[in-house]
């Protein structure tokens, strides 16, 4: 867990707390559902359980919840595609478990529209904090453009006027660097793949995303970042994408 969610963590208090009205917990194997039963427990109303995708496109059609856990390996059906189906008609966050070193698989998932992931075996306070940040993302759609967003650690976004400043004094971005910041602050808390930013900046075009991102982010850390050589704002998802960390509200 990086040092800036462990922050906010120790800050969070009742208020800022956010309780699930319903879970769906997509997942065969029952020692793994206990976990995120444990986990959630303490933060949601309802939970409801699924052992097959085909049962959990059921349930997630009968009872909307608010968000879905999607476990990868299902007996039945492919995660990906139990969540392209349920993305067919529901927008609830879905937080996918998957196994280390499946960073194809996850890439997949999150260009079908999978939200987050949380990889296999999970700290409890970890897995609930990024439950707790799409539920709190998913509750203030359409953030923050034409807002203004703060961080913790004295860095302000401006979108409808595009200018960044750090403790008042501007922060110079080019074109490029802004449309990469905007892409991924416009939603904290949510990995994008590095062809999502690409396609988000340059508009469907052809070439390596991985490749001209990593230049354009070594750029924009030196000026965002208070200390760039271990990122608080923008982080890395190895071999997936990267994510803005949320500030808390
Ligand atoms: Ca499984």
């Amino acid at each position: 867990m990086n040092q800036g969610l462990e922050r906010r963590m120790d800050q969070t208090d009742a208020s800022t707390e956010v309780r699930a009205r319903s879970v769906l917990v997509i997942e065969d194997d029952a020692q793994i559902r206990r976990a995120v039963r444990n986990a959630l427990r303490d933060i949601t109303d309802r939970l409801l359980e699924a052992a097959t995708g085909s049962d959990g496109i059921d349930v997630a059609a009968a009872e909307h919840p608010e968000l879905v856990v999607l476990d990868l390996g299902l007996p039945d059906m492919a995660g990906v595609d139990v969540c392209r189906e349920i993305r067919g008609w529901a927008t609830m966050p879905i937080v996918v478990l998957s196994a280390r070193h499946a960073e194809a698989e996850k890439v997949l998932l999150l260009n079908a529209g999978a939200d987050d992931y949380v990889t296999k075996p999970f700290s409890i306070l970890e897995f609930a904090a990024r439950v707790q940040a799409q539920l709190r993302r998913a509750r203030t759609p359409g953030a923050p453009i034409g807002a203004v967003l703060d961080t913790q650690d004295g860095l302000t976004i401006d979108f409808a006027r595009r200018v960044v400043t750090r403790n008042n004094d501007v922060v110079r971005l080019t074109p490029l660097e802004w449309e990469i910041l905007r892409a991924l602050a416009r939603e904290p808390g949510r990995t994008l793949t590095h062809r999502q930013i690409f396609d988000a900046v340059w508009g469907r075009a052809f070439g390596n995303p991985q490749q001209y991102l990593r230049v354009h982010l070594t750029n924009l850390r030196r000026k965002i970042e208070l200390d760039s050589s271990r990122p608080q704002l923008i982080i890395t998802e190895p071999g997936v994408g990267y994510r803005f960390e949320a500030p808390h509200r």
